[in-house]
């Protein structure tokens, strides 16, 4: 079972955003800017291009709601998308809200990221999920 498997069975805990019956979303706990979040399918598939169609077509539009509501809850201009899959072996899309092209950079993460400050905006994005 990966980490986001145990993380979607509520085994480890997560700043949660959002889930439906396939997909489910959460703060990056190593974030490359305030509000980065991550859409994963519950079905563990590694590599997001072996994802059916359908359910990834779906997984596309559940992605859009949760960067509709960190738009809406964070100061950006943009959510920026991104698809590494290098790290963790359960696909996923990570959501980062830009002001700059520098506020996607994977090499430059937040520095041990305020517990409180990642409840804070998890919250503020749920509030705005639709
Ligand atoms: P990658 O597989 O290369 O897209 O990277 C995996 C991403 O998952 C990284 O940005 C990690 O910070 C993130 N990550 C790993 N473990 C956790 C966790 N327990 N909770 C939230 N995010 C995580």
């Amino acid at each position: 079972m990966t980490i986001f498997s145990r993380i979607i069975n509520g085994e480890i805990p997560c700043y949660k955003i959002a889930e439906n019956d396939k997909f489910f979303a959460f703060l990056d706990i190593n974030p490359v800017n305030w509000g980065h979040t991550l859409v994963v399918p519950k079905k563990e598939t590694d590599y997001i291009f072996d994802i059916d169609d359908d359910e990834l077509a779906e997984m596309t539009l559940f992605a859009k709601r949760v960067a509709r509501a960190i738009k809406a809850a964070l100061p950006c201009r943009k959510v920026g998308v991104t698809v590494l899959g290098l790290e963790v072996p359960h696909a996923h899309i990570h959501l980062v809200p830009l002001k700059h092209e520098g506020d996607m950079d994977f090499k430059h993460k937040i520095d041990n990221p305020d517990a409180e400050k990642m409840k804070q905006i998890a919250a503020a994005i749920r509030e705005n999920f639709e």
